[in-house]
C-alpha cells in the first residue's frame, strides 16, 4: 500500500496494519456511500452493518484527516459549553438529548474497541482536566457538579490530589472524568476499519469523491475511475471538507494545530510524569495538554499563530512548557512533530445537517472529535435508516456559511494572541 500520504507521525509509525484497501475502479451500487474514511465516516459504516454494507470512499488512506493525526484524548464534554448552557441553546428536551450523547461518548469508544477487540487501540483510564487558575477551580467545580448531575462519573481533585495523578504542582486543582481516556487515534481508526468491514462495507482508498449528482431517485457519485449509485449518502469530510457539496466548506473554519512526540521517556521518568498514564488537556484557551503512547512517549503540541520556522519554535516553546509543567522530566527530546486540522464553528457547537433527502452530514469538532465523530457515527447511521429529524439528538440545522470565511480562515489563529493573553491575565489577577 502507498502510506506517502500519512503525515510523519508517532501515530502512522506505530498503528497496527490496515486492512488491505485499493482505489474504485468500477461502476458500482450500494444503498449508502459515505465519504470520508475517519472516525465519523467509519462509525457510521460500523452502526450500520450488518444489515446495511455502505461503501467508504476515501481521498487517501484511513486516517488521513484529523482521526489518524489528533492527540488521542476521548473527552465526553464539549469544549465550551457545558450541560445548563446546552439546554439553554437548544431547550430542555433537545439539550438532555444532546447532553445524554456526549456523555455517553466516551464509553461508547472503549465499548467498540472492547467488542471489536481492536489491538492496541485505547486505555479508558479517565480523562483529567487541571485548572491553570485559582478562579478557573471555579469552572472545574461547576463542571463536575453539571457533569456528576447527568450521571457522568466524575471527581474533584483537589491540588494535592492532581499533583498526586499528574506529578505536576503547575495546576490548581482539576477534575477528572473516569469514562475518559486515550486512544492510539490511528490503531482506533484501522480498528473501526477493519471493524466495519468485517460487517460488510467495502472501503476504498486513494478514491477522492469528485462529484454527487442526483440521477432521478438516486444520487451519482463519481471517483476518477468508477463511480457508485445508492440512494443515501454521508458526507464524513469535517475539517477536511472540500467543494463536493456546494458551500459545505464555508460553514466552518479549518485551524491548523500541531502534535509532537518525544523520544520514550526513562523508567523513572514515567513514574513521576503522569504515573497512571493518564491523558490530560487543562483550562488554558491556549490549551496544554499530554499523554503517552504505548512505548512511553510523551505526545503533546500547541497552536501557531504563524507558520514560519515552525517545527523549531515549536520544539522549544512545548519543550519548555513540559518542563514548566514538569520539571522532572529534564531534556525533552523530539521524535515526531506533524500537524492536522481542526473543524471550528464559531460558537464552538456542533453542527447536524441534512443537505437534501438522503444526504446527511456533521461538522464542527471545535477540538474534541474523538468520542464525539464516533457517536454522531451512530446519530448519522440513525437518520440513514429514516430516523426522523426530530428524533435526532442535536438540532437538524440549514447550512449557515461563516461571514467573510476566506478572512476568517486566513487569520483564525490569531485568535490565539487573545486568548494566550486572557490566559495570563486570569493568572495574574488572582
Ligand atoms: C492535531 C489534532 C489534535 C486533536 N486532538 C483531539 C483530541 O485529543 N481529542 C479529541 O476529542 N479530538 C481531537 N481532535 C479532533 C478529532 O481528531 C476530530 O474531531 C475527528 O478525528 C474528526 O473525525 P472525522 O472522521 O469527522 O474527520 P476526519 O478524520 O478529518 O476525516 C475526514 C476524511 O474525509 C476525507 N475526505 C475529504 N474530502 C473527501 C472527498 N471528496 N472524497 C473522499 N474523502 C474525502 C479526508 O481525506 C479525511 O480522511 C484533534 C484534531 C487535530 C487535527
Amino acid at each position: 500500500m502507498d502510506k506517502s500520504s500519512l503525515p510523519n507521525s508517532v501515530w502512522a509509525a506505530t498503528a497496527p496494519s490496515p486492512i488491505e484497501t485499493y482505489p474504485l475502479e468500477e461502476d458500482i451500487s450500494s444503498e449508502v456511500v459515505i465519504i470520508g474514511g475517519g472516525y465519523t465516516g467509519l462509525s457510521t459504516a460500523l452502526h450500520l452493518g450488518p444489515d446495511i454494507c455502505p461503501v467508504v470512499l476515501e481521498t487517501n488512506d484511513i486516517g488521513y484527516g484529523a482521526s489518524g493525526r489528533n492527540n488521542g484524548l476521548v473527552i465526553p464534554t464539549l469544549s465550551k459549553a457545558d450541560p445548563e448552557e446546552i439546554i439553554r441553546t437548544y431547550g430542555k428536551e433537545k439539550g438532555e438529548q444532546t447532553i445524554a450523547l456526549i456523555r455517553d461518548s466516551a464509553s461508547l469508544v472503549f465499548d467498540l474497541i472492547r467488542k471489536h477487540n481492536m489491538e492496541k487501540a485505547g486505555e479508558q483510564n479517565g480523562w483529567i482536566q487541571p485548572a491553570h487558575s485559582p478562579g478557573r477551580m471555579k469552572l472545574v467545580e461547576k463542571r463536575v457538579k453539571e457533569w456528576g448531575d447527568r450521571g457522568l462519573k466524575v471527581d474533584l481533585l483537589e491540588r494535592e490530589q492532581l499533583e498526586k495523578i499528574t506529578g505536576s504542582k503547575a495546576w490548581f486543582g482539576g477534575w477528572i472524568a473516569h469514562e475518559g481516556g486515550t486512544v492510539h487515534p490511528m490503531a482506533y481508526v484501522r480498528g473501526l476499519a477493519k471493524a466495519a468491514s468485517s460487517l460488510g462495507t467495502k472501503i476504498y482508498t486513494n478514491s477522492p469523491a469528485l462529484s454527487l449528482i442526483r440521477d432521478n431517485d438516486h444520487w451519482i457519485v463519481r471517483t476518477e475511475n468508477g463511480s457508485v449509485k445508492a440512494s443515501r449518502i454521508v458526507l464524513a469530510t469535517n475539517a477536511y471538507t472540500d467543494d463536493l457539496w456546494p458551500r459545505l466548506r464555508r460553514t466552518i473554519v479549518p485551524v491548523k494545530t500541531w502534535q509532537m512526540a518525544t523520544k520514550p521517556l526513562s523508567d523513572n521518568v514515567r513514574k513521576t510524569v503522569l504515573p497512571g498514564r493518564h491523558g490530560l488537556s487543562d483550562t488554558r484557551g491556549d490549551l496544554e495538554f499530554a499523554r503517552y503512547d504505548w512505548d512511553g512517549r510523551l505526545v503533546s503540541g500547541a497552536s501557531l499563530i504563524f507558520d514560519f520556522n515552525s517545527e523549531e519554535r515549536l520544539k522549544e516553546h512545548v519543550g519548555k512548557r513540559l518542563q514548566k509543567n514538569f520539571p522532572q522530566i529534564g531534556e525533552v527530546e523530539w521524535e515526531f512533530i506533524w500537524n492536522g486540522f481542526l473543524s471550528m464553528t464559531t460558537d464552538y457547537l456542533p453542527r447536524l445537517h441534512v443537505l437534501a433527502p438522503g444526504v446527511f452530514t456533521w461538522l464542527g469538532c471545535n477540538g474534541r472529535g474523538v468520542a464525539l465523530s464516533t457517536a454522531m457515527g451512530a446519530v448519522l447511521a440513525d437518520l440513514v435508516r429514516g430516523q426522523s429529524i426530530n428524533d435526532a439528538p442535536l438540532p437538524v440545522t440549514d447550512l449557515k456559511t461563516v461571514p467573510g470565511h476566506g478572512l476568517v480562515t486566513r487569520f483564525a489563529r490569531t485568535s490565539l494572541l487573545n486568548r494566550r493573553i486572557s490566559d495570563r491575565k486570569e493568572l495574574n489577577l488572582e
